[in-house]
């Protein structure tokens, strides 16, 4: 058969109103399932699921996290209550599967969701990835950071820890700190939100700080309230390329007890909506929620937080995409 020129198609979700939201195969927002390389010239911003937890160092089961909230983000719609965004008219959305990924292999894991993220970034397709554990930010950073970018990252950790067990670099505990050596973060331009719970040692709470990262403590968090807590975060990150990584254990666990690593005291679901909510505007150049695992919470609830976090942040990077993208 002869190549054809391939017109430009968009992606919309499956109405409720044509096919009951139970009904069907659960992709993310009910969007089509599309192949990259069959739709690559289409795609302005790509979901896809890491089913890997191979860098959590208690309780696994983010593995299992994709796919729980591709079942749960059925819940969708397609208008946000509140700025009234339509992510789904404001650019093209595709749910491109997972990435590839090794369940027995650290380090080819890293590799295989490094050189998928890549792609899609040579693209100039927006990414917004659901975990997996918070380890899965490394390679995504591996593929689209640098020293211009900075992060708002949403933790009950500040996952900037050294090592594990003497030696082992690579863990959910040690994404962000990996990120600062490797150049893919500017760490003045990073704000964590959230952070509670205690710590091995004092060093690793001092290690961040002394590379300027702004650290925003729970506490912090209740005293600024979410206005103060934007305030201060779009001090941080300013003008420039900014990532959002959010861990749901940075809710308090009544919210999201399906994750691995659970601290109480957290934010409110209510709080952090604000908080995405907030950033709005900024120069976005991709997204993640990670850390949910189904296994502890089997009602989806904590699946249905991290897809409504997934909805706010694509409203976000669906609108920035008309400003900032290369693609018409
Ligand atoms: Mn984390
Ligand atoms: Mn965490």
């Amino acid at each position: 058969m002869a190549a054809m020129e391939r017109p430009s198609r968009r992606f919309r979700p499956v109405s409720g109103n044509v096919l009951p939201r139970f009904a069907g195969i659960p992709t993310f927002m009910r969007l089509p399932h599309v192949n990259l390389e069959d739709a690559a010239d289409d795609i302005d911003i790509a979901l896809f699921g890491i089913p890997w937890d191979g860098g959590t160092t208690n309780r696994p089961g983010a593995r299992h996290g994709p796919r729980q909230m591709r079942d749960l983000s059925t819940l969708m719609r397609n208008v946000h209550h509140v700025s009234g965004l339509q992510p789904f008219e404001l650019a093209n959305c595709a749910d491109i599967g997972d990435t590839p990924v090794n369940p027995i292999d650290l380090e080819d894991t890293l590799a295989r969701v490094e050189r998928f993220v890549g792609e899609i970034h040579a693209k100039n397709i927006t990414t917004l990835a659901a975990g997996g554990d918070h380890l899965v930010s490394l390679p995504i950073l591996r593929a689209i950071g640098g020293d211009d970018v900075g992060m708002v990252h949403f933790d009950a950790h500040t996952d900037t820890w050294d090592r594990y067990f003497g030696e082992s670099r690579y863990t959910h505990g040690t994404p962000f700190r990996r990120a600062i050596e490797e150049k893919l973060l500017d760490p003045k331009r990073i704000v964590q939100i959230g952070i509670r719970g205690g710590l091995y040692t004092p060093e690793d709470k001092e290690w961040g700080l002394a590379q300027g990262i702004r650290v925003i403590e729970i506490e912090e968090v209740f005293d600024l309230g979410v206005e103060g807590v934007v305030r201060e975060a779009r001090r941080v990150v300013g003008n420039g390329r900014v990532y959002v990584s959010f861990d749901v254990d940075a809710l308090d666990p009544v919210y999201a007890p399906g994750t691995g690593t659970p601290e109480i005291g957290g934010m409110t679901t209510v709080q952090a909506q604000g908080m995405i909510r907030g950033l709005r505007g900024l120069d976005l150049v991709g997204a993640d929620v990670v850390e949910v695992a189904p296994p502890f919470d089997p009602s989806g609830n904590t699946a249905l937080v991290a897809v409504t976090m997934m909805f706010e942040l694509l409203c976000l990077l669906a609108e920035c995409h008309g400003r900032f993208s290369k693609k018409s």
